[in-house]
């Protein structure tokens, strides 16, 4: 059985009650370990420490604290056959996705915070003779970070990194569900000398550990990945005290397919974009549009793609589809499932639990799955389901197909497939949502701004944007 432990002020640690939660191994449907289950005292003791690192972090010079980072980095890249391992095993992911996009890209974010801060700079405006404004950047002081089970380093380096880069302290809080490849990186932060509570990293449920980092006054920022719900919470709680918050929330994305796409690209990114990670990406498209040319060649293409992508044992490196991440989860796709069938969904392959061999019998698989026959309106394409789910929708027009790709709560992706340039920068401007893929899908350039509009998000992640959030500017008018 594995322990995970809590990495507080740079010594690992249980919860102060000794209580634990279990973890499971999703393509196996067993415990394999034990993490804290940590409370507000804990998160009290995880805030103390980044208080007490913080003026001696802040005050490092931008060159000092990128050099750390780069380390973590180069220890990230230097265990990434181990960190993946314990990704694919912790999440049910294919241990080729964990080792070509997980593990590199969170070195990667580490890599691209530590290098942006030697070149941002801040603005000066010369207002007339003899003034001029200048702009300062203070770090927030401690800053919480929050991550799901989806993309766990990932996503919990993706905020760690900047927040750390700008001179903050962190207390970061993995999902419960995925804690494992957290706790190597506080065993790397260790290995590498790391200065002591600058990097928290503390575990336990959302309700409790997370909500007691959310509401301690100590906190200054919030950045949140997670479901809309939580986040709509998260708000809620941070709004009394003015806390800075980024919320990174749900999707319902719509892939917008033309007549005059690449055919043969469409149908393989299309794949791509619905099933990868079984389908538990935010930016996963789950609205396929199909314009009516083509419905039925694209349709026959991607039903033979979709059953040639059948699940299997995520630690075989040729397995391109896993499991899903836990029991409940999985009951909740296939609920969804039953539902699109109640409204009157035709499902054209999929839909069921697979049990496979030997030791992942028990596992959370499931099969890819294509619905057709469904309105736009119904709950099935308006709910976010999270999983290897994907409804097909013909349309006629394109401001047809714009407005029901608007037509949904959330506002985070699309892709728009067509090679008609003037088509696809009239239908990305018109999209609203945060982030747009013309003939392409999953490209990301750290540079970019990144996030959702409506109840998909609040705020941006990614290059200036994300060092702006974890700072605060402060202007001097200066008279000579
Ligand atoms: P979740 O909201 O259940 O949990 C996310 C994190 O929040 C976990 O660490 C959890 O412990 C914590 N949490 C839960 N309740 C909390 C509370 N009351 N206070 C503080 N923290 C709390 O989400 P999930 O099921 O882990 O992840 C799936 C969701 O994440 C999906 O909706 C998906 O779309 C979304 N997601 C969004 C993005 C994005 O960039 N927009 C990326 C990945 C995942």
């Amino acid at each position: 059985m594995e322990r995970i432990q809590n990495y507080l002020g740079g010594e690992f640690k249980d919860s102060m009650t000794g209580d634990f939660m279990e973890v499971y191994e999703p393509a196996v449907g067993l415990v394999y370990g034990s993490m804290p289950r940590s409370t507000q005292d804990d998160v009290h003791f995880a805030v103390d420490q980044a208080v007490k690192a913080s003026d001696s972090w802040a005050a490092l010079a931008p060159d000092a604290r990128s050099k750390w980072l780069i380390r973590i980095a180069e220890a990230i890249e230097h265990n990434a056959d181990q960190l993946a391992k314990a990704e694919s095993k912790d999440t049910g992911k294919p241990i080729t996705l964990a080792k070509q996009l997980d593990i590199p890209r969170a070195a990667a974010n580490f890599r691209f915070f530590a290098t942006s801060i030697l070149h941002s700079h801040t603005p000066a405006h010369h207002t007339n003779a003899g003034i001029f404004n200048y702009t300062n950047r203070h770090p927030v002081g401690v800053a919480g970070c929050i991550s799901p089970w989806n993309l766990p380093l990932y996503l919990l380096t993706w905020k760690i990194a900047p927040a750390l880069a700008t001179g903050n302290c962190v207390v970061a809080k993995p999902s419960e569900i995925t804690p494992m490849t957290a706790y190597l990186l506080s065993g790397i932060c260790e290995r590498i000398n790391f200065p002591k509570g600058v990097i928290n990293i503390i575990h336990g449920p959302g309700p409790t550990t997370g909500e007691a980092i959310v509401t301690h006054p100590d906190v200054s920022a919030i950045s949140f990945t997670g479901g809309t719900q939580t986040g709509r919470r998260i708000a809620s709680l941070a709004a009394p005290s003015f806390k800075k918050v980024s919320l990174e929330m749900g999707g319902k994305n719509p892939n917008i397919i033309f007549d005059d796409c690449n055919l043969e690209a469409a149908i393989d990114i299309t794949i791509k974009s619905s099933f990868t990670n079984q389908g538990q990406i935010c930016l996963c498209g789950s609205r396929v549009f199909v314009q009516k040319g083509i419905y039925k060649k694209f349709r026959t293409a991607l039903v033979e793609s979709a059953r040639n992508l059948q699940p299997s044992d995520p630690s075989d490196p040729n397995t391109k589809m896993g499991a899903l991440s836990s029991k409940p989860h999985l009951k909740k796709v296939l609920g969804y499932i039953e539902l699109a069938k109640s409204e009157g969904g035709k499902i054209l392959t999929g839909g069921n639990r697979v049990h496979l061999k030997e030791r992942c019998k028990d596992g959370y698989f499931m099969q890819p799955t294509i619905v057709e026959g469904l309105d736009n309106r119904c709950r099935t394409n308006q709910e976010e389901i999270f999983g290897p789910v994907i409804s097909l929708i013909p349309f006629s027009e394109e401001e047809e197909v714009v407005a029901m790709a608007n037509d949904s709560g959330y506002g985070l992706s699309a892709t728009i497939w067509t090679e008609n340039l003037s088509r696809a920068h009239r239908v990305s401007k018109s999209l609203k949502c945060g982030v747009v893929w013309v003939n392409c899908w999953l490209v990301r350039d750290l540079r970019t701004p990144f996030g959702g509009m409506k109840q998909s998000g609040v705020g941006r992640e990614g290059g200036e944007e994300a060092l702006r959030f974890f700072t605060e500017a402060q202007n001097v008018c200066l008279k000579i």
